[in-house]
């Protein structure tokens, strides 16, 4: 079902090989209810508690393509959720970080994670103003939208580093992707419509 899963991501644009094998590692039926554990393969986002979802994997490849990871690197995510893309992160040699707001997730993605043998650094809290304590990163990945880029989350990008981030309304989101091209100096490209669970904090919305 795993491989079955990155064809048809493959199919939609994803050829980071990495991000594929990745997906034909991680079992993501062990990020999702049991009762949802026979749709946990299909293409699609599903429920994961406190009005969340784990992201569509179509998604969670896109994003992680659009970073560019090189095995470690270091890498802040936003929104831990269910931990599945943290899990792909450190499949793939990174060297993650991860922040989550709601209590309730981030200790069951602790859990998890620790079950499959892998070893993010975890933080409750609010990550929109990113996490300076580990800064500077060469990959950030917001997994909810966001009203605006968040700029703190610019500043904490080393030089080359890259920021993939959902921007616009609570109904729909562009693709941004930041590269922080020197000290002072960023380039924005603009991607494509998704549509992601809303970024709620300080610098975020309400
Ligand atoms: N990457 C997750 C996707 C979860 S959905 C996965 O693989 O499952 C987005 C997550 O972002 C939700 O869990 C939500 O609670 C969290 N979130 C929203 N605003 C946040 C903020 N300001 N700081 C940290 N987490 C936030």
């Amino acid at each position: 079902m795993r491989n079955r899963l990155a064809e048809t991501i493959a199919e939609k644009g994803i050829h980071d090989e990495a991000v594929l094998m990745a997906v034909r590692s991680i079992p993501r039926h062990i990020f999702v209810d049991t009762a949802l554990e026979n749709r946990a393969y299909d293409d699609r986002a599903l429920p994961i508690g406190c009005g969340q979802t784990i992201s569509q994997p179509y998604t969670v490849a896109a994003q992680t393509q659009l970073l560019e990871i090189k095995k470690g690197d270091k890498v802040l995510e936003i929104g831990t959720g269910s931990g599945y893309q943290a899990s792909i992160l450190c499949h793939m040699g990174a060297d993650v970080y991860s922040v989550e707001r709601h209590e309730e997730l981030y200790h069951k993605a602790r859990e998890i994670l620790q079950e499959l043998g892998y070893r993010p650094t975890l933080k409750l809290g609010d990550g929109t103003k990113g996490w300076s304590a580990y800064a500077p990163y060469d990959g950030i990945v917001v997994t909810a939208g966001a009203p605006v880029v968040p700029d703190d989350l610019i500043k904490q990008l080393n030089i080359g580093g890259r920021l993939v981030v959902p921007v616009g309304s609570k109904e729909s989101q562009m693709m941004v992707r930041i590269t922080r091209v020197s000290e002072d100096s960023y380039e924005e490209e603009q991607l494509q419509q998704f549509k992601f669970v809303p970024l709620i904090g300080e610098k975020g919305w309400d």
